[in-house]
């Protein structure tokens, strides 16, 4: 359950309304307070409150509204905000801002990892002239074995300010501890949470803690029921940063044709569920650049805000993920075609047509 304090409350009506709640609901049960849009926002878990407790509460004079929600998350859905969530990227220096979770797709295109810095500045000014609107590269890479290519670390992170010095696209890269959230933050416009950090909840509360606020893309675990993404997702917003953006990469299946499964009846679940913006990653969720294409234009027509796609100028070479990278070319192709999808998808007129 949700309890929205008017705008301009004071501290004083604030504590008193939490007091309330605390005696209503049994102290025991936990309670968190948030601002959500200049609004104090207190959320308990479950709707469990009697018809009298409800009232006494909604007849506070400092109470706005309460809403009741039958899903276990409560800041992050629908029914909470029936409007779509815009989040706009590129709040450092030297960005051009981008808007996520509106009608036009966004294009995050890039190297799985930052090799060096002559590999990101080429691939930064070739995706930037393909389309793309956001820059990706791994600085810290989560590896599945000791082995391999673990990302150039702070020295990555240096690279990717400067790529987006040059060509002005914000850029995304991924934080996978707590104790890194600030030095992340100082250079990235958009803060990665990977799929095997999604339950990472100490990770969680430090990206919804920032005092930046930087946007979170939250990537959807290996395994992750829908339910528990969402409830990750709750955790950053709970802990006070609303720019939450959900990525779908693909979730483990039994077919190795594929590295997995590309999960798009989830993107128009989501929009019902919640109004946090939807992109895909066909990269990840493939791991085949040949199905790249086809899954891109998928995924828009499904209703996903934009995409997230592994991109290279030298693909067989690449130290991570080259598999699933795509060229530049490839990648202009994808911006056109999914653009037009888009439209398509947006124009009712079209609806005329094919009748
Ligand atoms: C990545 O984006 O390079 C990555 C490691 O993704 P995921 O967390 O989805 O595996
Ligand atoms: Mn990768």
């Amino acid at each position: 359950m949700i309890i929205v304090t008017r705008s301009q409350v004071t501290g004083a009506e604030h504590r008193q309304v939490v007091e309330l709640l605390q005696q209503l609901a049994g102290s025991q049960r936990p309670i968190s307070a948030t601002v959500m849009r200049e609004r104090q926002v207190i959320t308990i878990d479950g709707n469990s409150l009697d018809a009298q407790a409800h009232a006494a509460l909604s007849q506070h004079s400092a109470v706005e509204r309460i809403v009741s929600t039958h899903s276990p998350y409560q800041l992050v859905s629908r029914a909470f905000q029936s409007e779509d969530s815009r989040v706009v990227v590129g709040d450092l220096p030297g960005s051009q801002p981008v808007t996520i979770g509106g009608s036009a797709p966004v294009i995050i295109a890039g190297p799985c990892a930052v090799e060096s810095r002559e590999q990101l500045m080429e691939i930064a000014r070739a995706v930037k002239d393909a389309g793309a609107q956001v820059l990706r590269g791994g600085a810290f890479k989560p590896r599945t074995s000791p082995y391999q290519f673990q990302g150039l670390g702070i020295e990555g992170l240096r690279f990717l300010a400067e790529a987006r010095e040059e060509t002005g696209l914000p850029v995304i890269t991924e934080v996978m501890e707590p104790e890194m959230v600030d030095t992340v933050a100082q250079y990235a416009d958009i803060l990665q949470i990977g799929s095997r950090n999604m339950q990472n909840f100490p990770l969680l509360q430090a990206a919804g803690s920032h005092p930046a606020r930087r946007p979170v893309m939250l990537k959807r675990g290996l395994a992750s029921t829908i339910d528990e993404w969402l409830l990750a997702a709750e955790y950053i917003v709970a802990a006070g940063n609303p720019n939450v953006i959900l990525c779908e990469r693909g979730i483990r299946s039994f077919d190795t044709h594929t590295r997995n499964l590309l999960d798009l009846a989830c993107v128009p679940l989501l929009h019902e569920l919640t109004h946090l913006p939807v992109i895909v990653d066909p990269s990840h969720a493939t791991g085949r650049r040949e199905l790249v294409p086809t899954m891109s234009r998928a995924a828009i027509a499904a209703g996903a805000h934009g995409l997230i796609l592994e991109t290279h100028t030298d693909p067989n070479s690449a130290l991570c993920d080259g598999r699933q990278s795509i060229t530049p070319e490839q990648l202009q192709t994808i911006a056109q075609e999914t653009r037009l999808v888009a439209q398509i998808m947006s124009d009712p007129a079209v609806l005329d047509y094919v009748a």
